[in-house]
């Protein structure tokens, strides 16, 4: 899996997004939706998209927009021990803010319990809610799904 690489500095600031592509994709809505134009491809065919993190907002607009759900948010420094992730959640139930769930890696691997901090629902996002969890901080890199 490709990804884009996140200054360290730009990671610490404030909310963004992460693109972990899995395949190299004809696909484009995630370029179309961002309000700032942050998300750049230059070749659909070999290249995965790119975002420039200058231009990010971490507004999360692209992320129920992606078809193969690979965008994913990240506010490093939510508190001082926790950083709050915001993950594409397709099923049904939703679950529910401040439940606890696993926190799983991109191959469905558990790897620790997380609390539910919010549930972003909105008709243009289709079937695709925004599930907010928090995580401990060296967690924000390996979480990527969550299992009720
Ligand atoms: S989070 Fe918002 S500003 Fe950042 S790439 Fe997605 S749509 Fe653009
Ligand atoms: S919408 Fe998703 S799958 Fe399509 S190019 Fe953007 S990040 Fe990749």
């Amino acid at each position: 899996m490709k990804k884009n690489k996140i200054p360290k500095d730009r990671l610490k600031k404030g909310p963004l997004v992460i693109i972990e592509c899995p395949e190299k994709i004809p696909c484009n809505p995630c370029i179309d939706v961002c309000p700032r134009k942050a998300i750049t491809i230059k070749d659909f065919l070999v290249e995965i998209p790119k975002i420039d993190y200058n231009k990010c907002t971490g507004c999360l607009l692209c992320i129920p927009k992606c078809p193969g759900l690979a965008i994913f948010g990240v506010h490093y420094n939510y508190n001082k021990m926790e950083s709050l992730l915001s993950l594409p959640y397709e099923f049904l139930p939703r679950p529910k803010k401040g439940e606890k769930v696993w926190g799983l890696d991109h191959k469905g691997k558990k790897i620790c319990k997380v609390i539910v901090e919010r549930v972003i629902e909105n008709p243009n996002f289709d079937r695709c809610a925004i599930v907010q969890i928090r995580v401990k901080k060296k967690y924000f890199d390996k979480i990527r799904m969550i299992k009720l």
